[in-house]
C-alpha cells in the first residue's frame, strides 16, 4: 500500500470514523501535534495566568450538554483543548506556582505517561504484566538506595500517600492479631478500642484513614507540639501509658518528616523508642521531604525512619513525576500481605508462591493497577541520582535565599524554621499605639488581601496556613522550571503590593 493509499478518516467525507481504532497515520500525525503542543505549552507556560482565571460554570457552559452523535475529527478536538481547556486550568507546571507544595511533572514523565496508556497494562497480577510488577521492584530498590533506606525495607506503588498511609495503617491493625479481618469492628463486646497517634500538625490523610478503616475519630489522638511544630515524644509515650492503663490497645503512631504546613521533622528516633517499647507500628509519613533524602548532605532528615514498620513518600510531590505515584516502603510487607490478600479462584495462577512472584493485587484494596513505574524508572534514569539531588538542593538553596530576604527586610517576619524549601512567612508592617490584639487582626487583613492581590495578578500563585492562629503566606518551592529569577520576582511582587495595600489603609 502505498501512502497515499492510507486511509484518513478526517478527510473522509462526513467523517465517520470506521470500526476498529484510529489508523496509524493519523495516530502518528496527530501525535507529532500533540508533542508540539505540549512542547510549545512547556516553552510559553509564563505567558499564561498561574491560577486559572475562570469561574465555577465557566468550562460547562462552553460545551455541549450532549454527548456527539457522531464521531468528530480529533483536529477539532485538540483546538478545544487549546483554546476551551488549557484556559481554564491552573498551571501546575508554571515556574511561579509557589502554592501547596509546589509539584511539576518533567518531560521523561510525560513520555512515562504515553506509553504507560499506550500499554494500558493492568497490573494485578504477574503474568498480566511482568514488567510492570518487575520494574516497580527495580525502580523502588533504586528510589530505596537513593533515600539511604535499608534493604530491609521493600516498596510498592499506590496513587497517592493518603491510600498509601490507609495501607499501612490497615497493616498495623492486622499486625494486632484482634481477627479483626475475620470479624469486623462492629458489636464486638471484646474489642477495647484500637489507638491511633499522630501530631496535631499531621496530615488530614491520618484522620480519614482512622475514619475509613472503622477505627473512628475517637481512637486518633493527637499528640501537641513544641515551639518548632515537631511531635512532643514525651505527650505520645504519657498518651500510649494512658491508653495502655485504660485498657485500649495503641495500634499505630505517624510521625511526619516535612508536615504540610511548615515542613517541620517529628524525632523519629525518640517516637520509634516509645513505638518499640509498646509494640507500636511506627509509620512515617515523609510524603514531600522523603524526596528531599536523595540529596546525601539531607539524608540525616531520615534519621529514625530505618527504625520505622513504614513510611511513605511521593514521587509525584517532589521527584518531578506526573502525577499520580506514591510509595509505600514497609520492612513487613507479610503483614500488608496478610491484609490484603483474597484470591478468588479465577485469579489462581501458576506463579502462586507470592514470596517468589509478587502478586500486587494481593497487597491493597484495588485489582487493576496501572503501570506507574514506568514513569518512574524513565526519570530516574533520565535525570539520574546526580540530577534529582542537584534541583532539590537548588530549591532548597532558593527557599534559603528567599527566607534571607524575609529576615533581612524590616515590616516582614518569618514564622516558622526553613529546614527544605517551604518558608512560611507575614508582611508585618509596624503600626504605633495598637495592642497586640489589634496588630494581629489588622496583620491577618492585610496578609489575606496581599495574598489575594498576588494571585489575581495571575503572575505567582502562593496559598496560606495558619499557625499560632496568624494568617501565614507559604512560599513552596519544588517545580523543576524554578530559578532564582522566578523567586526574586515573587518577592518584588509581593513587596509592591503590600505597599500599595498598606498605603491605602492609612
Ligand atoms: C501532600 C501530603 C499528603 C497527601 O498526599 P496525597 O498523595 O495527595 O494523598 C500526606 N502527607 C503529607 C505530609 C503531605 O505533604
Amino acid at each position: 500500500m502505498r501512502e497515499t493509499d492510507v486511509p484518513r478518516t478526517e478527510d473522509a467525507e462526513g467523517f465517520a470514523p470506521p470500526l476498529g481504532d484510529m489508523s496509524a497515520e493519523d495516530f502518528r500525525r496527530y501525535g507529532r501535534e500533540i508533542v508540539d503542543w505540549i512542547a510549545n505549552y512547556f516553552a510559553s507556560i509564563e505567558q499564561r495566568p498561574v491560577l486559572a482565571r475562570t469561574q465555577p460554570g465557566d468550562l460547562v457552559a462552553k460545551l455541549p450538554a450532549a454527548p456527539p452523535e457522531r464521531g468528530e475529527p480529533m483536529g477539532a478536538i485538540l483546538s478545544d483543548v487549546d483554546a476551551l481547556i488549557a484556559p481554564a486550568l491552573t498551571h501546575w507546571a508554571h515556574p511561579s506556582f509557589f502554592a501547596y507544595f509546589a509539584t511539576s511533572t518533567s518531560a521523561p514523565g510525560v513520555f512515562g505517561e504515553l506509553l504507560c496508556a499506550a500499554f494500558d497494562a493492568k497490573a494485578l497480577l504477574w503474568r498480566t504484566a511482568p514488567a510492570a510488577q518487575e520494574l516497580e521492584e527495580v525502580a523502588l530498590s533504586w528510589l530505596r538506595q537513593m533515600i539511604g533506606l535499608p534493604g530491609s525495607f521493600q516498596g510498592i506503588i499506590y496513587d497517592t500517600a493518603s491510600v498509601s498511609s490507609m495501607h499501612a495503617i490497615a497493616a498495623a491493625r492486622e499486625s494486632l492479631d484482634l481477627r479483626i479481618r475475620e470479624d469486623g469492628m462492629s458489636g464486638r463486646p471484646d474489642l477495647p478500642l484500637v489507638c491511633v497517634y499522630t501530631s496535631e500538625q499531621s496530615h488530614s490523610s491520618i484522620e480519614k484513614s482512622v475514619i475509613t478503616l472503622g477505627l473512628g475519630q475517637r481512637s486518633l489522638r493527637k499528640i501537641p507540639t513544641d515551639a518548632e511544630f515537631r511531635m512532643d515524644a514525651d505527650a505520645l509515650a504519657r498518651a500510649v501509658e494512658e491508653d495502655l492503663r485504660a485498657g485500649r490497645v495503641p495500634c499505630c503512631a505517624v510521625a511526619t518528616v516535612g508536615t504540610t504546613s511548615t515542613t517541620s521533622v517529628d524525632p523519629v528516633s525518640r517516637v520509634a523508642d516509645v513505638c518499640e517499647r509498646h509494640n507500636v507500628w511506627l509509620h512515617v509519613d515523609a510524603a514531600y521531604a522523603g524526596s528531599a533524602a536523595v540529596v546525601p548532605e539531607l539524608r540525616g532528615l531520615l534519621a529514625g525512619c530505618e527504625r520505622a514498620d513504614s513510611l511513605v513518600m511521593n514521587p509525584h510531590k517532589w521527584l518531578f513525576t506526573p502525577f499520580d505515584l506514591s510509595v509505600l516502603y514497609t520492612r513487613r510487607m507479610d503483614v500488608l500481605h496478610r491484609a490484603f490478600s483474597l484470591v478468588p479462584e479465577y485469579l489462581r495462577t501458576l506463579e502462586t508462591d507470592w514470596q517468589q512472584v509478587r502478586n500486587h493485587s494481593e497487597y491493597g484494596i484495588q485489582l487493576g493497577r496501572r503501570f506507574r513505574a514506568l514513569k518512574l524508572w524513565m526519570i530516574i534514569r533520565y535525570f539520574g541520582h546526580e540530577g534529582l539531588a542537584a534541583r532539590i538542593r537548588e530549591h532548597c538553596r532558593l527557599a534559603q535565599l528567599f527566607a534571607s530576604w524575609i529576615k533581612s527586610s524590616s515590616g516582614w517576619e518569618l514564622l516558622a524554621p526553613v529546614p527544605l524549601s517551604v518558608v512560611c512567612f507575614r508582611a508585618a508592617p509596624s503600626r504605633e499605639g495598637e495592642t497586640d490584639a489589634e496588630r494581629e487582626a489588622r496583620l491577618d487583613a492585610l496578609n489575606e488581601r496581599l495574598i489575594n492581590s498576588v494571585n489575581a495578578s495571575g503572575a505567582a500563585f502562593l496559598t496560606h496556613t495558619k499557625l499560632n492562629g496568624r494568617f501565614t503566606i507559604r512560599l513552596a518551592v519544588g517545580n523543576i522550571r524554578t530559578t532564582e529569577e522566578h523567586v526574586r520576582r515573587v518577592w518584588e511582587l509581593l513587596r509592591e503590593q503590600c505597599a500599595r495595600l498598606s498605603d491605602q489603609s492609612v
